[in-house]
């Protein structure tokens, strides 16, 4: 919380009034699930959170589907602007291969009691917590949980909660399979990279 706002907290009582409390510019955080044909097909999950992109890859992708419980392996936390990328690494680099924007929108957490980005980094640095999205392809809310007595802390499960926006018939990682941002397939992304370099 930012201190200068003393004096604006001090006069109101701001759980009463609704106004906003402050601490941050009232923009929602971002999040961007990016689609990686590297050696595996994965889809990294990434939430704007700290100043970074705190960052999972899902080798199935998430589910619309209540209660379906997907593996989310915890990666090393991503730049802010990395959600904006889209195109090809080159293959002798880290991660080389196509990288796809297959959805992206804002989040809110959705803990009671999880009000703040620093509540909700804590929450996280503990093993759980439940968010909303506003995606193209997903919205609802989602719980990520640390697995317990797994063999590495990086193990983590995502799943749908089951609420209005939850759907198992919907199957989005199959029947949408493009980008959001560019319309295009992984296939397509590759070809317009390659085009581009024997231009350049
Ligand atoms: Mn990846």
């Amino acid at each position: 919380m930012n201190r200068k706002l003393a004096d604006y907290r001090s006069k109101r009582n701001l759980e009463k009034s609704g106004e906003p409390r402050g601490g941050s510019s009232g923009r929602k955080p971002a999040f961007v699930i990016q689609k990686h044909d590297a050696s595996n097909l994965h889809y990294d999950f990434r939430l704007e959170l700290g100043g970074v992109l705190k960052s999972w890859a899902v080798p199935k992708g998430l589910s619309t589907a209540a209660g379906e419980k997907r593996l989310a392996v915890r990666t090393e936390d991503h730049p802010l602007d990395y959600q904006n990328f889209e195109g090809r690494i080159p293959e002798r680099q880290y991660g080389g291969g196509t990288v796809m924007i297959w959805d992206c929108g804002t989040f809110s957490p959705l803990d009671k009691g999880c009000d703040s980005e620093k509540d909700l980094l804590e929450r996280l640095e503990d093993g759980s917590f439940k968010i909303w999205l506003r995606g193209e392809k997903l919205q609802g809310g989602y719980a990520m949980a640390r697995m317990e007595n797994a063999d590495s802390e990086a193990q983590w499960l995502i799943f749908k909660l089951d609420d209005r926006a939850a759907d198992g018939r919907r199957n989005p990682v199959s029947s949408e399979p493009d980008s959001v941002r560019s319309g295009r397939s992984l296939g397509e992304i590759a070809e317009d990279e390659s085009a581009g370099e024997s231009r350049g």
